[in-house]
C-alpha cells in the first residue's frame, strides 16, 4: 500500500495535484492541498488503492515544491 500527505508550510497553492488526482487531493479554505481520500483530512493514514498509483506518482512528479509525499507507512500526522 501507499499512503500520501500535504506538507502545507511548502504548499503554495497551485491547483496542480487535484487537477491530476483529484479523486486524492482537494484544497483547504486557503488553496492549500489536503489528502481527501476516503475522508484522510490530510492526516496520510488512508491506503491509496493501486488504480490511483499512477495519478498518485504524477501528482507528486508535478509538484512545483515537492510538497506531496509519499510512503509505504503511514504517516499519522494530525491534518
Ligand atoms: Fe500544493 Fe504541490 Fe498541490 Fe501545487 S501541486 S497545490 S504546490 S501540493
Amino acid at each position: 500500500a501507499k499512503y500520501t500527505w500535504v506538507e502545507k508550510d511548502t504548499c503554495i497553492a497551485c491547483g496542480a495535484c487535484g487537477a491530476t488526482a483529484p479523486d486524492i487531493f482537494d484544497y483547504d479554505d486557503e488553496g492549500l492541498a489536503e489528502v481527501i481520500y476516503e475522508n484522510d483530512r490530510n492526516c496520510g493514514v488512508t491506503a491509496i488503492p493501486d488504480d490511483l498509483f499512477d495519478d498518485l506518482q504524477d501528482s507528486c512528479d508535478g509538484c512545483p515544491t515537492d510538497s506531496i509525499k509519499i510512503a509505504d507507512e503511514p504517516f499519522n500526522k494530525e491534518g
